[in-house]
């Protein structure tokens, strides 16, 4: 999986492994945030190893695949959590920031699924589960850039679903409403009390309320889930 560093992916990354899943524990910059992860789900008598991928290379995708098949012999899960953060008005946004998301959440997720899908369909079994946002499904003001790469990854997510299906691989979308993670740091004082306000149950998301659900999508009995993108949010209307 991407981004498993820190914040969801962590989560994730540590949900799996509970479950039973060897985790290539996929990171960016944070090495020993990555090596920490691994080090934690051995201990726990799993197996895990960390992984630099930057995602928005498409070759480092692919080598980051083939190497996980190379280690582990298959590859049963692709979870697509790398991301990054852009608080900005459009008029301000600039075509490197603009490219850099499309880079990271669309060309990354299309890049790392293209790379393992193969080795799903040639087994006809498969779960690929993308970290999307809220913001995909209503936008925001102030995030337009992300909200536009965020239902993007939805996007893909139904249509790759219909493409697959008959396979044995499904493919959904989680899109959680605000987390506690760092992406969120900016999130202070009277911007997280008006946020709050419009969270029916008051608080923001842990990761692991995020994990729980990724862990579920990423099971054998949720074979007959597919094409769908699933947003924990605490009741946000949607
Ligand atoms: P985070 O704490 O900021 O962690 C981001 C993760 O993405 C890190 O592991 C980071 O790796 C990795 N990453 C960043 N750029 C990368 C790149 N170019 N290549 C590979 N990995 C890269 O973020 P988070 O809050 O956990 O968010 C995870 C996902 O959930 C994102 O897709 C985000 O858009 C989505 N999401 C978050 C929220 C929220 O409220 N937090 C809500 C909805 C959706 P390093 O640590 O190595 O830099």
């Amino acid at each position: 999986m991407t981004g498993a560093s820190r914040g969801i992916g962590r989560a994730v990354a540590l949900e799996l492994a509970a479950a039973g899943a060897a985790v290539v524990v996929g990171y960016h910059r944070q090495r020993e945030q990555a090596e920490a992860v691994a080090a934690a789900i051995r201990a726990a008598g799993g197996a895990a190893e960390p992984l630099q991928v930057d995602v928005r290379d498409p070759a480092a995708c692919e080598a980051a695949v083939s190497g996980t098949v190379d280690r582990f012999g298959r590859i049963d899960i692709l979870v697509n959590n790398a991301g990054t953060a852009l608080e900005k008005l459009l008029v301000d946004t600039t075509p490197a920031e603009w490219n850099d998301l499309v880079a990271v959440h669309l060309t990354g997720m299309y890049a790392c699924t293209r790379a393992a899908l193969p080795h799903m369909l040639s087994r006809r079994y498969g779960r690929i589960i993308t970290i999307s946002s809220i913001w995909g499904i209503t936008g925001a003001a102030g995030e337009v850039a992300y909200s536009a790469v965020k239902a993007g990854q939805n996007g893909f997510t139904r249509a790759l679903a219909q493409e697959v299906g008959p396979f044995g691989v499904t493919v959904n979308a989680v899109a959680p409403g605000a987390i506690d993670t760092e992406m969120n740091s900016f999130l202070q004082g009277e911007e997280l009390r008006e946020w709050l306000s419009r969270v029916p149950v008051g608080r923001l998301g842990t990761p692991e309320e995020v994990a729980a659900l990724v862990r579920f999508l990423a099971g054998p009995q949720a074979g007959f889930i597919t094409g769908q993108v699933i947003s924990p949010n605490g009741g946000v209307v949607v």
